[in-house]
């Protein structure tokens, strides 16, 4: 007998309704997630993972923390939202704790890494038509990542993205990344900005030159054009500094930040420097913009990731896997084990990645291969060392079974 609102229960149901119901768009393995906590995901089968993941780089404070159920709860049954036309409190304590700890002066809120992308690339060309007679060109660099919005991945250095849905938004330059005298070469009146990530992430963890990234900064103040520092991925605490620019001893005009600043709720920021607060009325905007609900999780998660020095540990915790990787390194030919904090990523020496990413999952370890020689980890930044333990013993485990 079928029910009309029978209750799907066994994961075999739930995953033929997945076949039927959900659009394609991945592929994704034969389990469904139910549960979690700290460091760890449950199926709906009871089985346990150790996540390395951590939703991509965004349960900055692992699964299901208090202080966000917290925030949930109260900012919940006091004002979810009450339009974008309406300032409310908690836009504005959490707008005034990250200008706090930036050098930044100006917040916008989005809701996800591409829609903050959109909106610096909005207002580069407004800067550009204000105040660079027009220019609106913006320089993004090979490999680089900045989201899937018909702009954002025109601005995203993808060779497969190169023939996905033209005509392609257009003013958008490609270079290889790391390399300043390929900007020089491309740079020219028309150029309004120059956008890229200090870590490309998706890229597969490539960590820029400091000497780079000061040169940038000093052909920007020179020629007028815009530095924006994408930090949806390297933000938040993740490389160790509670930014990443501050690695590097510069500061970047525009920054994005998404993905760790809302720990799993769907949030983002572009933090400008008052000199380009040039936007007038009805330029840039959103339905979710700063609504209440999403302001409260992302004032107390980034508080927590502040008052608990969650960026230090990052660095501490980081270099122990890194630690821990070159021991094993040896033995499985694994190369160049790179990254800052806990954003990490090793070679192999085959192109072994995807399996060896399912079989970690068969085995209760979430990993990720951005391409397939490599491998790359993004833990929650409350890791300890007992959860590296286990992770390098289930990878060693299935390294010793893929690649020999
Ligand atoms: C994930 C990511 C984005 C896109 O963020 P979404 O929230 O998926 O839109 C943009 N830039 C970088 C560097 C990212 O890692």
């Amino acid at each position: 007998m079928i029910m009309a609102n029978a209750q799907i229960e066994g994961t075999q149901e739930l995953l033929e309704e997945a076949e039927q119901s959900i659009l394609f768009t991945t592929v994704r393995p034969g389990i469904v997630m139910d549960y979690g906590k700290g460091m760890y995901l449950w199926d709906t089968d009871g089985k346990k993972y150790l996540d390395f993941i951590g939703g991509w780089a965004v349960t900055c404070l692992g699964h299901c923390p208090e202080v966000m159920i917290k925030a949930l709860s109260e900012q919940g049954s006091r004002l979810i939202n009450a339009s974008p036309s309406f300032w409310n409190k908690p836009m504005l304590r959490f707008a005034k704790l990250l200008t706090d700890h930036s050098c930044f002066d100006r917040v916008f809120f989005a809701s996800s890494g591409a829609e903050a992308n959109e909106g610096a690339i909005k207002l580069a060309r407004k800067y550009g038509s204000v105040h660079l007679e027009g220019a609106y060109e913006i320089i993004t660099t090979v490999n680089g990542f900045h989201g899937r919005t018909l702009a954002t991945m025109a601005a995203t250095g993808k060779e497969k993205w190169k023939s996905l849905f033209e005509p392609k938004a257009g003013g958008f330059k490609h270079v290889p990344f790391n390399d300043i005298h390929a900007i020089q070469s491309v740079i020219s009146s028309k150029t309004c900005a120059i956008m890229l990530e200090p870590i490309q992430g998706e890229g597969g963890v490539i960590v820029s030159d400091e000497g780079y990234i000061k040169a940038l900064r000093q052909m920007c103040d020179e020629t007028g054009i815009m530095l924006i520092f994408d930090e949806v991925q390297t933000g938040v605490g993740r490389t160790g500094k509670l930014f990443a620019y501050e690695h590097y001893g510069i500061e970047p005009d525009v920054m994005t930040l998404a993905k760790g600043i809302g720990g799993g709720f769907p949030l983002s920021a572009l933090l400008i420097k008052e000199k380009f607060n040039i936007f007038e009325a009805g330029d840039q905007g959103g339905t979710y913009s700063s609504q209440p609900l999403g302001m409260a999780v992302g004032l107390a998660v980034v508080n927590e990731v502040i008052q608990k020095e969650l960026p230090k540990k990052a660095e501490k915790q980081g270099k122990y896997i890194q630690a821990r990787l070159c021991d094993i390194a040896p033995k499985y030919d694994l190369q160049n084990i790179r990254g800052k904090g806990l954003l990490i990523a090793f070679d192999l020496p085959a192109d072994k990645g995807g399996e060896i990413v399912s079989e970690c999952l068969n085995h209760g370890l979430i990993l990720n291969a951005p391409r397939p020689n490599i491998i790359r980890l993004m833990p929650p930044l409350i890791v300890e060392e007992k959860d590296i333990e286990a992770m390098i013993q289930i990878l060693s485990e299935v390294l010793r079974k893929v690649l020999n």
